[in-house]
């Protein structure tokens, strides 16, 4: 059976008038195929792509600069242009389309580093999720664990998670959400405990009381939104900001210099009490913020929960997204009070998402990075 979410099709690239070209602020990772074909590329511009290649050992473009080469003043991308949509690397062709194929069924998201993407996301009123699809997109197999059994119980597994959130979106309560996000990464752990003991059992959607599970003895952290004051700070300073950040995504190096302003020079006892009331003014300004939030994680579960078939890896999946989730959140509260009392607007949200997407999901240094010390900060204290 093959899925795709919901938003899906209404997807058009914004092309030369996109505000936030993916041309930037990343690498871009070239296939060996068309690594080869740039070779034999004639003239001025294979010249210039036979260059390009000189001393790499990976076939990437923009190697930590802030451009791809190939992207044009008008938006526009040179080598499309000139070589056809064929010649693109096949990151570019696909993004932000993403595919996977686990064996009995596939799924296909757009990602939301993509500003249009992540607009598509935010205008959606209703939860987000897969729906059955008429095309069959060839993908490789994911990964080799051909445990299908298992691969039911993550399914069932991951609606029940999303079921939890919907709940607590749908209270509309704060409370609520903090304590569904704490169970996300209390079933993470326990999961992953689970596993090593083979219980399968446990991923069977039974009468699981998740209040009782987050808020228990057991709680695992204090908070998940926002994060802690102390945990903000230590994803600032173990890597998500730099200077390189200046040329490499200034709209983001400008969002960063807001929080280095407003709470980064306050003590922490200070900096969570300012931080607390600037959320609790956005959002009362923003009535559906909270939920958006929640949804956000629940598309970050369609898009990353069934790594766990390779790697078994829950808890790392579950921070994940809390990670991204309370960057985003900060961001937004931060310009919405830099604006004073004006709402952010919806293209305004996405391009914070986005640019955040790239900076901490995208590039592995930095998620790894990131996960490594949001994972000590819950596991070690
Ligand atoms: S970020 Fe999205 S809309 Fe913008 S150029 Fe890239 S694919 Fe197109």
């Amino acid at each position: 059976m093959d899925k795709v979410i919901s938003f899906y099709k209404k997807f058009r690239c914004l092309a030369g008038l996109c505000p936030a070209s993916c041309c930037f602020g990343w690498n871009i990772p070239v296939d060996e195929e068309t690594w080869r074909y740039y070779k034999r590329v004639p003239g001025l511009l294979g010249l210039r792509l036979k260059f390009e290649q000189l001393g790499r050992f990976e076939p990437v473009f923009a190697l930590g600069s802030g451009a791809c080469r190939y992207h044009q003043k008008d938006g526009l991308c040179e080598l499309q242009k000139k070589l056809g949509e064929e010649a693109l690397p096949l990151v570019c062709r696909r993004y932000p389309r993403m595919h996977r194929n686990y064996g009995p069924f596939t799924e296909t998201w757009l990602d939301l580093s993509c500003i249009h993407a992540a607009e598509l996301f935010l205008s959606e009123e209703e939860r987000v999720g897969f729906q059955t699809w008429d095309q069959h997109p060839v993908e490789e197999r994911f990964g080799n664990n051909d445990d299908e059994e298992f691969l039911k119980l993550l399914q069932q597994s991951r609606e029940e998670l999303i079921d939890v959130l919907e709940e607590a979106a749908l209270s509309g309560k704060r409370e609520e959400a903090d304590l569904a996000l704490r169970f996300m990464l209390r079933f993470g752990y326990d999961a992953q405990n689970a596993c090593v003991r083979q219980d399968y059992g446990f991923f069977e959607r039974g009468e699981r009381d998740w209040r009782e599970s987050a808020s228990g003895g057991s709680g695992l952290m204090e908070a998940c939104l926002p994060f802690p004051a102390e945990l903000l700070q230590l994803l600032f300073d173990g890597g998500f900001y730099n200077d390189a950040l200046k040329r490499q995504s200034p709209y983001l190096y400008r969002l960063c210099g807001l929080y280095l302003r407003e709470l980064a020079p306050l003590s922490e006892k200070a900096r969570e009490k300012k931080y607390g009331e600037l959320l609790k003014g956005y959002f009362s300004e923003h009535p559906g913020a909270l939920s958006r939030m929640l949804r956000y994680y629940e598309y970050c579960l369609c898009q990353y929960y069934f790594n766990v078939y390779q790697d078994y890896s829950f808890t790392l999946w579950m921070i994940r997204g809390l990670i991204d989730l309370n960057l985003i959140l900060l961001f937004c509260v931060l310009r919405w009070k830099e604006l004073g009392k004006e709402r952010l607007d919806l293209r305004e949200t996405a391009h914070i998402i986005s640019v955040c997407e790239r900076r901490a999901r995208h590039n592995h240094g930095i998620f790894e990075r990131l996960s490594r010390i949001t994972q000590e900060f819950v596991f070690n204290r």
